[in-house]
């Protein structure tokens, strides 16, 4: 098979990694990519990845057998609704389904109808009444911009003023443009985060082992919220019965009523648990896989990712086998500034892809033969494995204190969750 992936982060060069290391496929096409996917032999297509009718065209041109979609926005923009109008296959939700991550109101409502645990919430599309309902529910609360902002939308707010404030950055600065034009206001739930992927086919769900990424820029979880600065996999602070218990009292019920309301969801279903003293609560779901859990996740894999996701979407009875002897950590490496406003040009080191250490490209410029340098915040997710979670911290930190990283930060206790519990 010729497979294009849709995306250029680390999470795409771990997708498209995974996917050339599988028997029937010979190549594996990124659109736009990066140039650190050369690396590993990754064709990039260069291509707008906005422009459904180019999309097409190319895959025509190179004969590709199947589409791969990692990002939300093309997703939520349906792409893979015009791609199965022009005959292609293509792995991922189409827009109807996607509107679980794209509407945080969808994603809310869904769940009210059908009783999935989850926080209570309201929805306001004005400033005075939003005033009214924090004012009487008090702190701590969750204010919430509908649409996509990039998880800047989102204030968890501990005092009352801080709730109020984040109202009128909506409703009067406008701060999320469309995005912002609605609110959902959620009670605050305490916990424990983590995430459960799953490959999801309608009511069928094949699950991924839990991981848990770091959202703080720095150490000790201090400073603004990123992307996510790294990710450990499995999570030896839960059982298998956290999983087990999130899959029935959540996952289930949501594809199934997905099913039932007409919007059947097709690819990888991502859910942000949050995990309560009344057990696995969804703070959020997402149509498609994280970063940076991808990164440790899919190493974890031990059959073959094309031919599961083909099967998949086949109709057949695919398989889906995990490692469960090994521990899989990554960090990334920001470029100075990052989340506000990254410095460009710092040189990003290369890393020779091993098979218990390697680096997943994002925000680079450059060539591998000329060397890599920063062009935005993430630059590089580098990911290790040991045989338990402390060994693969020491081995991923050990790399990198060996690195030249000027010009770029990382964090340096990943995994400390669940080192606590070790
Ligand atoms: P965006 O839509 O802007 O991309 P997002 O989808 O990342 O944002 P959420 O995942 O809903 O936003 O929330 C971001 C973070 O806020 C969560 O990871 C969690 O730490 C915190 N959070 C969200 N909802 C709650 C809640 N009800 N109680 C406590 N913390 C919450």
């Amino acid at each position: 098979d010729r497979i294009l992936v849709i995306g250029s982060g680390a999470r795409e060069h771990a997708i498209a990694v995974t996917l050339l290391a599988g028997r029937t496929v010979n190549e594996v096409f990124c659109a736009p990519g990066n140039p650190g996917m050369a690396l590993d032999g990754i064709h990039l297509a260069d291509l707008d990845t906005t422009d459904s009718a180019a999309v097409v065209d190319y895959i025509h041109q190179h004969s590709i057998d199947w589409v791969f979609v990692g990002p939300e926005q093309p997703l939520i923009e349906g792409l893979v609704d015009h791609l199965t109008e022009a005959g292609i296959r293509a792995f991922g939700p189409t827009r109807a389904a996607a509107q679980i991550e794209g509407s945080k109101d969808f994603a809310k409502a869904l769940m009210r109808r059908h009783g999935i645990p989850t926080a209570a919430y309201a929805t306001f599309d004005r400033l005075e009444p939003a005033q009214q309902y924090v004012r009487e529910h008090g702190a701590p609360i969750v204010v919430k911009a509908d649409g996509l902002a990039a998880g800047k939308g989102v204030t968890v707010a501990m005092t009352l003023d801080q709730a109020l404030d984040a109202l009128e950055q909506v409703f009067v600065d406008r701060r999320f443009g469309q995005a912002g034009a609605r609110v959902v206001i959620e009670d605050y739930m305490s916990g424990q985060e983590c995430s459960l992927m799953c490959f999801v086919r309608g009511e069928q769900v094949w699950p991924m082992p839990l991981a848990q990424d770091h959202k703080p820029a720095y150490d000790n979880d201090k400073g603004p919220n990123t992307g996510g600065m790294g990710a450990y996999s499995p999570l030896p602070q839960f059982g298998d019965d956290l999983a087990d218990m999130a899959l029935e009292t959540i996952v289930k019920p949501t594809v199934r009523a997905m099913v039932e309301e007409g919007t059947p969801f097709t690819g990888i279903l991502y859910t942000g648990l949050m995990v309560t003293d009344q057990g696995p609560k969804v703070v959020e779901f997402n149509a498609r896989m994280g970063d940076p859990e991808t990164e440790v996740v899919l190493p974890l894999l031990t059959s073959d990712l094309a031919l599961g996701i083909r099967t998949l979407m086949d109709g057949g009875e695919p398989t889906f086998t995990w490692r469960r002897d090994v521990s899989e950590i990554c960090v990334v490496l920001a470029a100075d500034g990052y989340p506000g406003h990254p410095d460009k040009g710092a040189p990003v080191p290369l890393v020779e892809p091993r098979e218990d250490l390697q680096a997943y490209y994002a925000g680079v410029d450059g060539s591998i033969q000329g060397g890599l340098t920063a062009a935005s915040g993430r630059t590089a997710v580098i990911r290790a494995s040991g045989p338990d979670l402390r060994q693969a911290q020491e081995r991923i930190y050990g790399l990198l204190d060996d690195l030249d990283t000027s010009g770029l930060f990382y964090r340096h206790d990943i995994g400390h969750r669940g080192l606590e519990t070790l």
